[in-house]
């Protein structure tokens, strides 16, 4: 399948990873919004959040409860806080059509986003 992330999840091109599990990985984003830019992917190919099973609940709570915390931990964001983005479908802003999390920190976050 000719999908950029799933590239990435078989290191079949190269990414900076900042986290690795079974179903998991994180990277960091190759055009990052701010000072800290990763994203958390499930290494299945889920196209967005609108293509998600149920049996997909099991690895978006992991991503959730787990692996963001603990990289919000690693990078220092825990205390200043961070912000988690899925944009999902084309006016949600996705432009890979891979489930991803933003996890975004180390700067002061704007709100209502663009
Ligand atoms: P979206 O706009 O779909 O929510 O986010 C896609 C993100 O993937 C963008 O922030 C973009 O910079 C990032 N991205 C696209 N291609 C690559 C890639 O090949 N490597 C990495 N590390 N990030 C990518
Ligand atoms: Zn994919």
């Amino acid at each position: 399948m000719d999908c950029i992330f799933c590239k990435i999840a078989k290191q079949e091109i190269p990414a900076k990873v900042a986290y690795e599990d079974d179903s998991t990985i994180a990277f960091f984003d190759l055009s990052p919004q701010a000072p800290v830019h990763i994203l958390v992917i499930p290494k299945k190919h889920i196209m967005s959040l609108q293509d998600t099973e149920v049996a997909d609940g099991n690895v978006l709570a992991h991503i959730m409860v787990e692996v963001i915390p603990q990289l919000a931990k690693k990078f220092n964001l825990a205390d200043s806080g961070y912000r988690v983005v899925i944009n999902t479908g084309d006016e949600g802003g996705q432009t890979v059509k891979h489930l991803h999390v933003h996890l975004l920190g180390g700067r002061s976050m704007q709100w209502p986003p663009g």
